[in-house]
């Protein structure tokens, strides 16, 4: 039997607190389907096959611990039993902490120095220290039952997946982005992960990385699917750049390409907002004069949770969660990034660009839209004009 503790769901109000614990028990038991799992006052219960290994992984539990049970008048011989099958013969020193909730004809700390004299009298080299204990018991009597357990295994923490709605992540499957997408998705957003497939520019081998990764971030949201957005803009852009001289504008012409993408997935979907992996000053595009220019094109919020993240503070975190390996597969970089790309990008410079671009496919539109070719629908490769 498990004994599951979560936190911050407690602080809040009886509703949210009622719907937020019925998200966290459905999410406990997706991932462990043969278990059954109930709440009770604060604490949820799971009685079958536990793996740890997934339970460690479901935003909102704050850690758990592997329990035995017994009743209030058989604990005094049933811990002994308890302390030797967990072998506290192996420690020198021991704390014992007890919990207790209900109505009892004795004090906690009188049951407290009854349990731990029981215990000192059976194992007779062992002693206490309540500051570095080697070995704790810890025992929680919730009235007339008793649970015993010696440690408690760390979960996530966070608030449960699902209770803030849905955002879909920009997703490249560098180190970044499946960092920044798992920390929405601790704060209780769905994610779905668009990766942006800009044609000759990004290889094979880059959506087999971010395919990789979202295999790793799958124990923390099991329905995880990448969606690939397949696009031609960089490709068309890259030749307009080219006549106007403009070419160290490519990086931040394709990111306001790819919010844009990410902005009509959300919309499809009725997602609240974008997140990205862009953290202040760490590559040319992602300067305060970039963002500036990047969130000119969003109408919905973007997120950006490693703004003021070093790169080693993510990849600390993508070590902790599992996508750092497959983040560092080999993976070309993009073919279009050019020498110098502008570190302070002017708005107007990129929106007479856009423009450009958006009166040229429009004339490629009417010269391949006669009335036996037009089958009704607007190029679908460019809804970046709608916004110009
Ligand atoms: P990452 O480590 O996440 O790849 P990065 O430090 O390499 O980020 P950039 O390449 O400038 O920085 O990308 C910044 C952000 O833009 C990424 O974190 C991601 O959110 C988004 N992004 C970049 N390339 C793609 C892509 N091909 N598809 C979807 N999103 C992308
Ligand atoms: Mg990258």
């Amino acid at each position: 039997m498990y004994l599951v503790r979560y936190s911050e769901i407690a602080l809040k109000s009886e509703p949210v607190r009622r719907r937020w614990e019925d998200v966290l028990v459905s999410n406990i038991q997706k991932v462990l389907p043969g278990v059954k799992v109930s709440k009770e006052r604060g604490r949820i219960w799971l009685d079958g096959p536990v793996d740890p290994e997934k339970l460690r992984k479901v935003f909102g539990i704050v850690s758990f611990s592997e329990v035995e049970h017994c009743k209030l008048e058989e604990l005094n011989s049933y811990i002994l039993d308890f302390c030797i099958r967990s072998g506290l013969e192996n420690a020198r020193t021991f704390a014992l902490r007890l919990r207790r909730v209900g109505n009892h004809p004795f004090k906690s700390q009188e049951k407290t120095i009854e349990l731990a004299d029981l215990i000192l009298a059976r194992f007779k080299n062992l002693g206490v220290d309540l500051d570095e204990p080697e070995a704790t018991v810890y025992v929680e009597i919730r009235d007339d039952d008793v649970y015993l357990y010696r440690n408690a295994v760390k979960g996530p923490g966070g608030i449960p997946l699902g209770v803030e709605g849905k955002l879909v992540a920009l997703f490249s499957g560098g180190i970044d982005s499946p960092v920044a997408a798992w920390m929405m998705m601790k704060r209780g957003c769905k994610i779905i992960p668009v990766y942006a497939d800009l044609e000759s520019f990004s290889s094979v081998r880059t959506l087999d990385r971010a395919r990789a990764v979202i295999e790793a971030l799958r124990a923390y949201q099991p329905d995880l699917e990448l969606l690939v957005v397949k696009d031609d803009f960089l490709k068309r852009a890259v030749e307009v750049l080219r006549k106007k001289d403009l070419e160290n504008y490519t990086c931040i012409l394709c990111k306001r390409r790819m919010y844009r993408l990410a902005e009509s997935v959300a919309k499809e979907v009725s997602a609240k907002g974008i997140v990205t992996g862009e953290s202040l000053g760490q590559v040319a595009s992602q300067t305060l004069d970039n963002l500036f220019v990047l969130d000119d094109c969003a109408s919905m919020p973007v997120y950006r949770p490693l703004i003021g993240f070093d790169k080693v503070e993510a990849e600390k975190i993508a070590r902790e969660i599992g996508t750092y390996e497959p983040s560092i597969l080999k993976a070309e970089g993009c073919k279009a990034v050019p020498y110098k790309p502008a570190t302070k990008a002017k708005l107007e410079k990129v929106l007479a660009v856009e423009k450009a671009l958006s009166r040229e496919s429009e004339v490629a539109e009417v010269s391949t839209s006669g009335p036996e070719h037009n089958d009704g629908h607007a190029d679908q490769g460019d809804d970046a004009s709608k916004d110009i």
